[in-house]
């Protein structure tokens, strides 16, 4: 296999992957310099059930293994071999919640390949409260498009992004535009969104909407606005699964960012106004 570009396999590495790597998807890293006698690391982080927070996690894999381990490799110790590996971990606060993994790994010269092919408990779906609460009315679309994202379904991903994002691009509109108002927002943007209602062709849009954000919704001057229209803009046809899978993060990143932020400056405005109001 051809190792460029394939990060090399370390502690953390194999970490991230046992924490978020979907069931029966794979990995590929490059065969560290040092060889290195299995995948087994002392950590992981994982949000704890009994804690009710993220907690650590220790390696508590039956200490047996660990012996005939030891003497497996003081008998000779060498390089990871093609074959499969457990993994038990215990929250180091609670001592009671568990996650455990099975991992099968691929070796030759140069490269390592794993996959995941057994994970307890399930992972579950990471659901944003305040996306889910904003397309109400698209709930459908959105549980699918946070699924096939948590498979790394890219195509599908995209596809029901860019859906959702149609659907409710002129709601976003709305709350903007109410948050303009109320925080004294200039007439020239006010106006410039309003024209995003317009039929015009997306190149226009995507141009107006990337001028069109007031500073706070530009963090380092990124603008989540106008790349929502450049998702509008794009077709899934032609693009390759792992683009179409960094095309549906960068949406539900945006979109994430953007209603969160406007409907917590909306909950604040209400709060002070309600409080002032009985002074
Ligand atoms: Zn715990």
């Amino acid at each position: 296999m051809n190792t460029d570009g394939l990060p090399e396999l370390t502690d953390i590495g194999i970490k991230c992957f046992l924490e978020s790597a979907p069931l029966y998807s794979k990995k590929s890293f490059k065969l560290p310099p040092e060889p290195r006698e299995d995948l087994r690391i002392n950590e992981i982080d994982s949000f704890c059930e009994i804690c009710e927070q993220k907690r650590p996690f220790h390696d508590s894999t039956l200490r047996s293994d660990r012996v005939a381990g030891a003497k497996a490799a003081l008998m000779a110790f060498q390089q990871l071999r093609t074959g499969k590996a457990g993994f038990s971990f215990t929250c180091v606060s609670c001592k009671k919640s568990n996650r455990i993994y099975l991992l099968e790994q691929t070796v030759d010269d140069e490269t390592i390949t794993i996959q995941k092919y057994g994970q307890l408990p399930r992972a579950g779906i990471p659901r944003d409260k305040t996306l889910q609460k904003f397309f109400k009315e698209d709930r459908d679309n959105y549980e699918k498009a946070v699924i096939c994202l948590s498979y790394e379904y890219g195509v599908a991903a995209f596809a029901y992004f860019r859906r959702i994002v149609e659907n409710n691009i002129n709601r976003l509109l709305d709350l903007l535009q109410e948050d303009l108002q109320s925080s004294g927002g200039d007439q020239e943007t006010f106006t410039a969104i309003q024209s995003l209602r317009d039929e015009s062709p997306m190149s226009e849009k995507i141009k107006i909407a990337n001028l069109a954000l007031p500073g706070h919704l530009k963090p380092d001057g990124l603008n989540p606005l106008g790349k929502l229209y450049q998702v509008l803009s794009e077709g899934v046809h032609n693009l390759p699964e792992e683009e179409c899978l960094k095309k549906a993060k960068a949406a539900s990143e945006c979109l994430a960012f953007l209603v969160s932020e406007l409907a917590s400056r909306k909950e604040h405005r209400a709060r002070f106004k309600s409080s002032i109001s009985q002074l």
